[in-house]
């Protein structure tokens, strides 16, 4: 579903950084890939590459068997078909949740009014906030802006889902509510990575865990091997610093 081989991105300003250096991985369709690693890794920008909100500077990334950095490629495309939920939310302030979730669907997906609206409403449901359709994100707290985001992002119908830190700006106690949307959706099949500290999370539903520092991938293996035999050292200096 996702193939990444030795992509490359460095940015220039404010001073020289190569946020990534050499990343190649494979996820395949179904799979969820939690990635782990200390600030500044390049963890958000190896997301960010993969919906080209970044364009990688050289190397190959094909979604479902389409290259995103082909000049060729409708970006629009590539944005319907991979997801992405931020730390932030980024809903839109003026619009009503369910505008929110009905928005892209009716601009971006070319679907007529009354269908995305059943189909906002179907998705509120399911992410538990259908009951604040007509609420403006102001009104929300942080879990339900998030369960919100988590809905938009799958009114697209989208083959991957990219999650990042998802529930770190959040009250602990909303923390539960957006993991729970999360595992439900892992457990459909849907294919997933994501960016998150929340290690009971990665033990829980990822396949594969990936631990990056300084733009590489340093290790990948199952959460079973992070959490009992993690192998470089810098993996085991994270992980003594977080669990
Ligand atoms: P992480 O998500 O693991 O904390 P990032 O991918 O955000 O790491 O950042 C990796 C490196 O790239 C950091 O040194 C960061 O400062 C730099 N970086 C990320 N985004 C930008 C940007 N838009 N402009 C300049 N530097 C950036
Ligand atoms: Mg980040």
């Amino acid at each position: 579903m996702i193939d990444v081989k030795n992509v490359y991105k460095t940015f220039f300003v404010p001073h020289e950084v190569q946020a990534l250096h050499d990343v190649s991985y494979h996820i395949n369709p179904g799979e969820v890939v939690v990635v782990i690693g200390p600030s500044g890794s390049g963890k958000s920008t190896f997301l960010r590459c993969l919906n080209r909100l970044e364009k990688a500077n050289s190397g190959h990334i094909m979604i479902d068997g389409v290259d995103i950095l082909d000049p060729k490629t409708n970006i629009n495309k590539v944005r319907m078909d991979v997801g992405m939920v931020f730390q932030s939310f980024n809903l839109f302030p003026h619009l009503t949740v369910l505008e929110n979730v009905t928005v892209g669907q009716t601009s971006v997906r070319k679907r007529g009014k009354k269908e995305s609206a059943e189909k906002a409403m179907t998705l509120l449901n399911k992410v538990g906030i259908h009951a604040k359709a007509e609420n403006y994100p102001g009104q929300l707290s942080g879990g339900q802006m998030q369960r919100v985001a988590i809905a938009r992002a799958l009114a697209m119908d989208p083959k991957v889902m990219l999650f990042d830190e998802p529930t770190s700006a959040l009250d602990p106690e909303m923390v539960g509510e957006v993991l729970d949307v999360m595992k439900a959706l892992a457990k459909e099949g849907m294919t997933m990575v994501v960016v998150t500290h929340e290690m009971g999370f990665a033990r829980e539903v990822a396949d594969q865990v990936v631990f990056m520092d300084e733009g590489k991938i340093v290790e990948v293996g199952t959460p079973e091997h992070f959490f009992t035999n993690p192998q470089n050292d810098r993996t085991k200096l994270f992980l003594s610093q977080i669990l």
